[in-house]
This record gives structure tokens, sequence and C-alpha cells, in this order.
């Protein structure tokens, strides 16, 4: 049979990242054994999936001539784009099994073909799913079981930045462009947006829009929606553009519309977004304290001091310990300042005495003010074991193994009873489900009125049963979040898998108007239906 010519190159059809740097079977065995050893019991692995071996149902749609050359049916590209990364997706698609694949993948180079690619898919009466990266964690570009017929339009041929305005610092980029390679074009003008979710080789700007995606900055501008000027999109009724403005007051923002909207409005091709000069000034700061409550109590104190820190994370004593090296009866405030302009030095001092006068003992410091060279503390350790994570999720799969993360946002003065709350639940649903198991927690951005924990948790499943096993603790998760007045996700987006969440979450006066709102632009009720609203 003729190899299939694949438009998008190098990916792995089932593992996080390229092809290239799938896990190798030794990786794998290692993981493995790591696994056997930290839960004191037996695991066997399995072999990860060959595409050869992957059956499909038929496509039942064929795309016509016109757009033919942009389109893909083969079996690569649509066992690719029939989910993100989710726990139940990367179970399923190590195993080989994608239940749900598009029948069509249309890869628009142009704006004028991605309207063409909606006007077929629409007129069709195909679902149709917005796709960036693909890194949806919360089943946001899985098509839907019940649609009948699927366009998946991936939008990564977008991938430009079409204009800079170097005097207000800011730029017109084409929504498919993935972050390095947004970087990279932003780096010829000396500029950068400085958005980094921890998915960011492999998301894009229109996903980070439509999902409020946060990044880099863990106080002050923590999601992207502050750094978006205006936003172009497609809809079935034509193009919704917001004019360019530093600031308006001028009735509902259309921009604040857009994001969060997940695909369900439109198609997002283009946003100007506000950029800056490349940091030149650092200091950075590692500070351990005898637990949690500690750590949180000066990253509180030090965010209600209006110090902005770009990086201001919390770890508990665990996440300390496996992820920065530190004792297991530590946590770990890490604090970061960046600046184009001036020195931060001096703000540096002002966090550390507020992290001191709370009991914190300084471990890690470094920076333009600490003289010589540093060797990598428990910041750095952190710092890279944060950004392989996603590999390392790759060589856990096979063994059965449960292991997730989910995040919200609680105010100060709830957060002690909301820990206390999730953790509880979560230890109980682990011991029941799955016999025991780990939770970590940290604050991947701190505002402040409250912060953002994330928890990872880890617990041994049985091979084959993982997904069921998964979906109670995840339950219980959700259930416990919104019970102790959290969010059903502070980054993550709604999806499919928190629609429940959100239901509970969002007024329902304000659902029933944003429901009226979709109706109105895509009045088939065909944009990747099923995420944000259960009801279609
Ligand atoms: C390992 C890992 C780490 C992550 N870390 C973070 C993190 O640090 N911070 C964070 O915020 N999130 C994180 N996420 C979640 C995810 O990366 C974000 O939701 C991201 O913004 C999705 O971007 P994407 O381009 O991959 O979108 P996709 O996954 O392709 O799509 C996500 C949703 O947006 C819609 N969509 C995508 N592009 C468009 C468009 N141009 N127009 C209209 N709709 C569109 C899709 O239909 C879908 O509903 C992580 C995910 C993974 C797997």
């Amino acid at each position: 049979m003729a190899q299939e010519s694949r438009k998008t190159t190098g990916r792995s059809f089932w593992a996080w990242g390229l092809e290239a740097l799938e896990p190798t079977a030794a990786q794998m065995a290692s993981a493995g054994a790591a696994l056997a050893s930290r839960f004191g019991m037996k695991l066997t692995g399995q072999a990860p999936p060959r595409l050869q071996d992957v059956k499909l149902r038929r496509p039942r749609l064929k795309p016509p001539a016109t757009l033919a050359e942009f389109c893909a049916t083969g079996k690569f590209e649509r066992a690719l784009h029939s989910c993100g990364h989710s726990f139940p997706d990367r179970v399923s698609k190590f195993r080989g099994e994608f239940a749900t694949p598009p029948d069509v993948v249309a890869f628009p180079r142009t704006e004028d073909e991605a309207v063409a690619a909606l006007d077929w898919a629409y007129s069709s009466g195909a679902a149709v799913i917005p796709y960036g990266g693909g890194s949806s964690v919360v089943g946001g570009v899985t098509p839907p079981a019940e649609a009948e017929r699927v366009v998946t339009i991936d939008l990564t041929g977008l991938n430009r930045v079409l204009e800079v305005d170097r005097v207000s610092r800011a730029a017109r980029i084409q929504a498919g462009v993935l972050g390095p390679d947004l970087e990279a074009q932003l780096k010829a003008h000396q500029l950068t947006l400085r958005h980094f979710p921890q998915s960011f080789e492999f998301s894009t700007l229109g996903g980070w829009i439509v999902t409020r995606s946060a990044g880099h900055y863990a106080t002050n501008r923590t999601h992207i929606d502050e750094f978006v000027e205006s936003i172009r999109m497609i809809t079935p009724k034509g193009i919704w553009e917001s004019r360019r403005l530093p600031g308006s007051g001028a009735g509902p923002d259309p921009n604040r519309i857009v994001c969060g909207s997940e695909g369900t409005l439109g198609l997002v091709t283009e946003a100007w977004v506000r950029l800056q000069a490349k940091p030149r000034f650092r200091e950075s700061a590692g500070v351990a304290f005898a637990g949690l409550a500690p750590a949180a109590e000066a990253a509180r104190r030090i965010v209600q001091a209006n110090l902005w820190p770009a990086n201001c994370r919390v770890l508990d004593p665990g996440e300390s310990a496996t992820n920065a090296g530190l004792t297991g009866a530590q946590a770990l405030l890490v604090i970061g300042f960046e600046s184009s302009e001036v020195p931060q030095a001096s703000l540096m001092r002002d966090a550390l005495d507020i992290a001191m006068e709370t009991g914190g003992k300084i471990v890690d410091r470094a920076g333009d003010s600490v003289p010589g060279p540093v060797a990598p503390g428990p910041v750095d350790r952190w710092r890279t074991s944060f950004i392989q994570m996603p590999y390392r999720w790759n060589e856990l799969l096979g063994f059965g193994l449960i292991n997730d993360t989910f995040e919200s946002a609680i105010t100060w003065d709830r957060w002690p009873d909301f820990d206390k709350a999730v953790r509880a639940k979560l230890g109980r649903a682990m011991r029941e489900v799955a016999g025991k198991g780990d939770l970590n927690c940290r604050f991947t951005h701190v505002y402040p009125d409250g912060p953002a924990p994330y928890y990872s948790f880890t617990c041994p499943g049985r091979p084959g049963s993982e997904v069921g096993m998964w979906q109670e603790i995840k339950a219980a998760a959700s259930e416990a979040i919104i019970a102790a007045g959290g969010t059903i996700t502070h980054h993550h987006a709604v999806g499919r898998d928190h629609v429940a969440g959100y239901e509970q979450e969002a007024p329902e006066l304000f659902r029933a108007a944003f429901r009226s709102m979709k109706s109105s632009l895509d009045p088939s009720e065909l944009l990747n239906p099923g995420v944000l609203s259960g009801s279609r």
C-alpha cells in the first residue's frame, strides 16, 4: 500500500512530542522499575502502538476536489487529530484505540482556505473541530461520538507574524503559529510575547486565546487575555474582528467573549498581541520553608505587597522532593524578577525580606546582583523537571499507572480549608479505587486575593481499567473543588471533560445568554459541539 503523505511533519501519533523523541524500550523499562519500587509492586509494561496495527473507521465524508489539495483522510493524520493529551487520551492512544477520528482533516494555508473549509464542512452538516497544537487536556479537540460527520480544521498552516508595531509594542500574528516558531519570528524584531505554558512547544496562539491559557507570569498578567489587543475570527455568519485598542470601556468586550470560547463560536485566524522587549535584568531565588503553610503565607504577603514578581511559585514538600531535590519535609518558594528596563535587585531584596520574616531560608540565589558563577540549585532542578515532565509521562504509559493533574483557584481566606478538603477527598478516592496513591500540590500562579493550586496525583492502576479508575478519581477531584468553592479550572479550560463543573460554577442565565450568542453565530450548532455546554 502506498505510504500516506503526511501534512504534519515529525509528530508522534501517540506520544507527547516528536516521533524521533518517543521513549525507547530502555527508558520505559527504567521508568517501570522506578515505579515498581515506588509503589512496592510488580509492574509489567506493554509495547507502544504501531501505526500499521491501528484500525480506524472509514471516512464518512470526502473533501471536494477544490479543497482536496489541503485536506487529508489518511490514517496518520486522522489518528493524530482524534484527541488531545488528557489522561484518557494518552491511554487510548497508547493502546492504539481511536474511537472517534475525524473524517477529514483540513490544513488551510491561508484564511481564504480556512473559510472555504469551514463553508464546505458547515454545508455538509459536519461537526467542525478547530485544532491548534492539539494539546487540550479536557477533550477540547475530540470529535463527539454522536456526530455523523466530522471535519477537523488544523490551523497550524497559519503560522506567520504578519505585522509588527514597534512603537506600541504589538504584533499581528496568525493564530496557528506554535510557541517556539512565534518566539523565533518575534526575536528577529527584538520582541517577545513571553507566554510559556508547559505545553509551549506544541500549542498555538489561537489555542491559547480560546482556552484562556496561563503561562510564564505567575502574578499580575497571568492569562493570555491580558496580552490580546484584538482578534480576527471566522464564523459561519462572517468575520468577527475587533478594533485594536490599548483599553476600552465601550460595553462588553468582544475579545473577552472570544477568550474562553474554545472553538464554539468560530475559528480565530489572527490576533494583535501586546509584546515586550526581552528581559535584560533578572533575579532568581529559592526559599525553603518548614511546610506548605508558611510558604503560602510568604507568597500571599509578597503578592499583596504589589512587588509583581514574574515568578512566585510555591511547591509543597512532596513536589519539592520529587522535582526540586529537597528533603521531603520542606516546601519551596521560587521567586523570580525580570525586566528589560531596570535592575531588579531591590525588588528581590524586598521579597526575600518578606520570605525570611515568614520563616523562610534562602537555598538558591542567582541573578545580576549575585557575583560569580552559580551552581544549579533546586530552582534549576525544578525548572528542568517542569519542562521535561510531559516527556516523562510518555515513559509511564503501558504500566497501568494513573497519573494526572488538575488545577483551580481559591481566595486566600478559603485556601487552607480548600486544600484540606481536596486532599482528604482525593486521598480517599485513590485508596478506594487504587489502594494507594501520591498527591502533590504547587501554586502555579498567585493573586492578591488568592492562589491557583495545581495538584498532581499518581496511583497504581490495573492495566486495561485505568481509564475507568481515573474517571472515579477525577470525579472526586472535581466534586471536591466545586464543593470547596474553587473554580473547575484555572487554565486547563472546560472542553468536554469539565462541563459539569462549569455548569455549577457559571450562572445559569449567563450560560443561556452565551448559548443564544452561539446560535446567532453558529445556527446549526456544528462548531465544537459538546464543548462548554452539554446541551446541543
Ligand atoms: C503537557 C501539557 C502541559 C500544559 N500546560 C499548560 C499550561 O501551562 N498552561 C495552560 O494554560 N494550559 C496548559 N495545557 C493545556 C493546553 O496546552 C492549553 O489549553 C493550550 O492553550 C491549548 O492550545 P492548542 O493550540 O494546543 O489548542 P488545541 O488543543 O488544539 O485546542 C484547544 C481548544 O481550542 C480550540 N481551538 C484551537 N485553536 C483554535 C483557533 N485558532 N480558533 C478557535 N478555536 C481553536 C479547539 O477546538 C479546542 O477546543 C497543557 C497541556 C499539556 C498536554
